[in-house]
């Protein structure tokens, strides 16, 4: 990964604003970046009929049309706080995982806040090297699953 971050960081100094998947995505976006399965985009597959994305098609899984609500960011009342905004998001893997399309799994937040952190490490090398160059500012925050923030939010 350090790797990486140098030549993210070399690309800079040679005046490229270059992106590198995951890695750079916070520092250019100002909100959610999810995949947005259900809610931007559905899969229309091969066997003619919708599904809420390719994962569903594959394990043969249909939405009944109610539940496609459920998809959506406003509905999340975790993800919705949260601003690991490179996260995928995956609604897939939170009905696999906690049985509702809008609960992620602990494994889906702690991995996402894992890259945040890696990208506000390489913020910092940024704001050290190249101080006249603007990103989006990342936030330091004090827990590593937003499950802890609402929590806290709800008392
Ligand atoms: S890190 Fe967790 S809470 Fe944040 S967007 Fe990803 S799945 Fe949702």
């Amino acid at each position: 990964m350090q790797r990486v971050e140098t030549i993210f960081l070399n690309q800079i100094k040679d005046g490229h604003f270059c992106e590198i998947s995951v890695l750079t995505d916070r520092l250019y976006v100002e909100g959610m970046e999810n995949c947005f399965a259900g809610e931007k985009n559905i899969t229309l597959a091969p066997d003619g009929k919708y599904y809420t994305c390719p994962a569903f098609y594959y394990h043969r899984k249909r939405v009944q049309e109610p539940e496609f609500v459920m998809t959506r960011l406003e509905r999340s009342p975790v993800c919705k706080v949260c601003d690991a905004y490179q996260c995928e998001r995956c609604v897939y893997l939170n009905k696999e995982r906690t049985l509702e399309y809008n609960v992620p799994s602990e494994l889906q937040c702690l991995k996402s806040h894992r890259e945040r952190k890696r990208t506000m490490h390489l913020q910092e090398e940024l704001e050290k090297n190249f101080p006249s160059v603007n990103f989006m500012r990342i936030a330091e925050v004090n827990y590593d699953d937003p499950c802890q923030k609402v929590m806290w939010m709800w008392g």
